[in-house]
């Protein structure tokens, strides 16, 4: 009899995944941290009972936390990661040549040990990449210290449950407001609004009252069940709906992200137009 991983994420709503294989099933400091191989989405992240990645569907977030802002901004070198520990969004940026210095500030050393040493096929060993600088510790502290100033700052942050709970205060979105470089922009992790309808609305709520321009972009990443997900984005100077694809001479390999998915995906149903 196979094993079954379940996720009880949502209140009234369980998620079954056939197991064939445990890789990992250890408590760091922080929290659980299992690996799994499964049939159905491959090789997979769990911690706290929480799906983080999959190698089925990866691309539909990472890919989006990163392209839609970089391409639309004109000289990214600085970039921060919040969370990130996977890899996945540090291997994103990585395909952008200009980019020489990502900081990744993670909190749990053994999540970053564990997926440069299983999760290969997601992060091709960007977390061992020169170019990334490994911090391990909360996000909240960092960011609160730090004098440095970020191009572009991508919360990968996980539900706001245990340690990821400090990146959902208002005081978090402020913090990254100060070091995020007047012609910046960060996006944020925001849940899936059909079933966590009230965390994108907080998120929405704080960064209308520290950043002047806001908005959603909507990508679907089935391993995270409820529908579309959002990831808020922020900046003082750009408008992300507005901007242009700068026109560059790489050319970036994606599995979800083009053009036509960038353009529909600022477009927002009306129970999320509530900003
Ligand atoms: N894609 C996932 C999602 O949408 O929920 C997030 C994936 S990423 C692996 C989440 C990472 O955030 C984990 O590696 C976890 O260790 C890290 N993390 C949680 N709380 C943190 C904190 N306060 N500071 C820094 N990293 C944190």
């Amino acid at each position: 009899m196979k094993a079954i991983f379940r996720e009880f994420l949502h209140e009234g709503l369980k998620q079954e995944i056939t197991v064939d294989k445990t890789l990992v099933d250890k408590k760091s400091r922080y929290q659980r941290i299992q690996i799994f191989d499964t049939p159905i989405y491959g090789r997979i992240l769990v911690l706290d009972g929480i799906i983080q990645i999959t190698e089925k569907d990866e691309a539909a977030y990472s890919e989006m936390l990163v392209h839609p802002a970089i391409q639309v901004l004109k000289n990214p070198k600085k970039i921060l990661i919040i969370g990130g520990g996977d890899g996945a969004v540090a291997e994103e940026i990585l395909k952008y040549n200009f980019v020489n210095k990502i900081d990744l500030v993670d909190i749990d050393k053994e999540v970053v040990k564990l997926s440069s040493l299983h999760f290969k096929k997601i992060n091709k060993n960007s977390l061992r990449n020169k170019k990334v600088n490994l911090f391990f510790q909360d996000a909240f502290d960092f960011i609160a210290c730090t004098k440095n100033k970020y191009d572009l700052i991508i919360a990968d942050r996980p539900d706001p449950v245990g340690a990821g709970k400090s990146l959902f205060k208002e005081s978090f979105y402020k913090n990254v407001n100060n070091i995020l470089r007047d012609e910046g922009i960060a996006i944020f992790q925001s849940g899936v609004p059909f079933l966590q309808k009230s965390e994108t609305k907080e998120v929405l709520k704080y960064v209308n009252k520290i950043f002047k321009k806001n908005g959603i972009i909507l990508t679907v990443v089935p391993s995270y069940i409820g529908g579309y997900m959002a990831l808020v984005w922020s900046s003082n100077k750009i408008d992300m709906r507005r901007s242009k694809v700068i026109k560059r001479k790489i050319k970036i390999k994606t599995s979800y992200y083009n053009e036509d998915i960038r353009k529909s995906a600022f477009s927002s149903p009306n129970f999320l137009k509530f900003f």
